[in-house]
């Protein structure tokens, strides 16, 4: 379980980002934060991770605030995927893949094994594996971006805008692909998109976040659609 309780975000320029935000994502639960460009979504979500420390208030993982938390340990737990799945160009995807646990101290020929075996479990085959990045398509990288968020088995995922940047066929595609992988692993998934309509289609829940940092709404789907 995630808690936002009172959460400010002010960058040094005076730039309210987040303002006082509260909510809980319940834990085995894939949670959406939506709403137009520069509303706060990606710094309520990097907060989570660390990757952005928060001016006020407290954000909990598991009962745990964040900020007493040592960052790099925090972030095995959890795992992050980005709009360009971020890949490094010179290795094959494989080893993106392989190289979370790799860094967690599994052998190579281990971390070569779990890596195919995620590719499959995102729609890969060991030939895609084996090429380049750049070889793949969009979407493909953007498989193998969620493939590598799985490598540590991370009970928190989160997503920032992951599937915007691929054409809308394919990103009907990854949804479905992402709404299938949830409903076998149940992790606890933040996702950030500008997509009304991908908040409702993947949302257990939806945070509408509005310009200024402030929660709109915080609802199920329906509850959002009868509104
Ligand atoms: P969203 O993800 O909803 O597009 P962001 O969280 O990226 O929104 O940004 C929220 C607001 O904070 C925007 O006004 C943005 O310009 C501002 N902002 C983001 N990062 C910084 C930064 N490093 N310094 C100053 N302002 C920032
Ligand atoms: P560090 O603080 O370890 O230098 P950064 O926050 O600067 O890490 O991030 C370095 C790179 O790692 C960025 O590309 C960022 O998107 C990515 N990253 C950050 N946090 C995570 C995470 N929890 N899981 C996967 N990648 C992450």
């Amino acid at each position: 379980m995630i808690v936002f309780d009172d959460v400010v975000k002010r960058y040094p320029d005076g730039t309210v980002a987040v303002d006082h935000l509260s909510l809980t994502v319940p834990e085995g639960t894939l949670t959406v934060f939506v709403g137009p460009s520069g509303c706060g979504k990606t710094t309520s979500l990097r907060m989570i991770n660390r990757m952005i420390d928060p001016t006020a208030g407290t954000i909990t993982l598991g009962g745990v605030d964040v900020m007493t938390r040592d960052a790099n340990q925090l972030r095995r737990g959890i795992g992050y995927v980005i709009q360009h799945a971020g890949l490094f160009p010179h290795r094959r995807v494989v080893d993106n893949v392989a190289t979370v646990p790799r860094l967690l101290g599994v052998s190579r020929k281990q971390a070569r094994t779990r890596a195919y075996e995620l590719l499959e479990r995102v729609g890969l085959t060991a030939e895609h594996g084996n090429r380049y990045p750049s070889q793949l398509s969009g979407g493909q990288q953007q498989r193998v971006g969620v493939a590598r968020a799985l490598a540590a088995d991370p009970p928190v995922l989160l997503m920032d805008e992951p599937f915007s940047a691929v054409d809308p066929v394919v990103r009907k595609d990854l949804q479905t692909e992402l709404l299938r992988l949830q409903g076998e692993l149940h992790k606890t998934v933040v996702l950030v998109t500008h997509d009304i309509d991908e908040a409702i289609t993947l949302g257990d829940r939806v945070a509408v976040m509005r310009p200024g940092g402030t929660l709109a709404q915080y609802s199920t789907p329906d509850e959002l659609l009868t509104n």
